[in-house]
């Protein structure tokens, strides 16, 4: 049920931060901008996958993607490794929601649910995940009792929702169908810490899952700090903006 749970990463550090309060405390970098890369990636293999298995989605597309962002986190890591990650996420969105707390337009009129609102829902469904080790985190990301109580209810419905699909594609001997057009970059030390961090990641997730079609993933200069899944290309291009926003937030 969890194939990646003795895999270690290089950007596990400082996990002695996990207990802090998201809003307070002092990120590390070197933690945050890889965890953060992670989160935004699995959120774009969410739509990639939605868009592969044309899966239906009766609400938000980008909830969607977000949920699957969890359960990956969740799956994927062990406990105190995806703790770190979401704890890590937590703190983009606060950060995020601080920059546009004067614009509601940029709140309510996005296609992404207002950040608070998608830190809320990563924290709940996280929690209602492993929910007698968990629940304790309520405090922490400040999760009222009430939508405390119907967290492991989210959690086995976005399981049983996406795992159908994950299920499927998780075959014995994993596959080759997520290609990685990354280079390695000696000149340009955030392409290359990029490079390094999905070249490691994208070889995890070819060793469990073989996807129905290829999904393409780059590493790109784009203009803004963003992620993206291109539909015609079925490619994620993950923004080396990104990764110097996210440094920036620490500064
Ligand atoms: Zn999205």
């Amino acid at each position: 049920m969890t194939p990646y749970t003795a895999m270690l990463r290089p950007l596990v550090i400082f996990l002695s931060l996990l207990f802090a309060t998201p809003s307070t405390q002092a990120q590390n970098v070197d933690e945050f901008v890889p965890s953060n890369l992670l989160w935004f990636f699995y959120h774009e293999m969410g739509h990639a996958l939605i868009d592969i298995y044309e899966m239906p989605i009766f609400g938000q597309e980008e909830d969607a993607a977000d949920v699957l962002s969890v359960l990956m986190v969740n799956e994927f890591f062990e406990e105190e490794l995806s703790r770190q990650i979401i704890n890590n996420a937590a703190y983009a969105f606060i950060s995020f929601s601080e920059m546009n707390e004067d614009d509601d337009n940029a709140i309510y009129a996005d296609v992404h649910g207002p950040d608070l609102q998608r830190l809320y829902t990563m924290a709940c469904l996280f929690i209602g995940g492993n929910f007698e080790e968990r629940k304790e985190l309520a405090d922490l990301y400040e999760i009222p009792d009430d939508r405390l109580e119907g967290c492991e209810e989210e959690f086995n419905l976005a399981y049983s929702s996406w795992w159908s699909v994950m299920d499927e594609a998780a075959v014995e001997g994993g596959g080759e169908t997520v290609v990685f057009l990354g280079k390695s970059s000696k000149d340009d030390p955030i392409k290359q810490a990029m490079f390094e961090i999905f070249d490691e990641e994208l070889k995890e997730l070819n060793k469990y899952y073989a996807f129905e079609h290829d999904i393409k993933v780059d590493i790109e200069d784009c203009d803004e700090p963003n992620a993206f899944y291109l539909p015609d290309e079925r490619t994620i291009i993950m923004c080396t903006e990104m990764a110097t926003l996210l440094g920036e937030m620490l500064e």
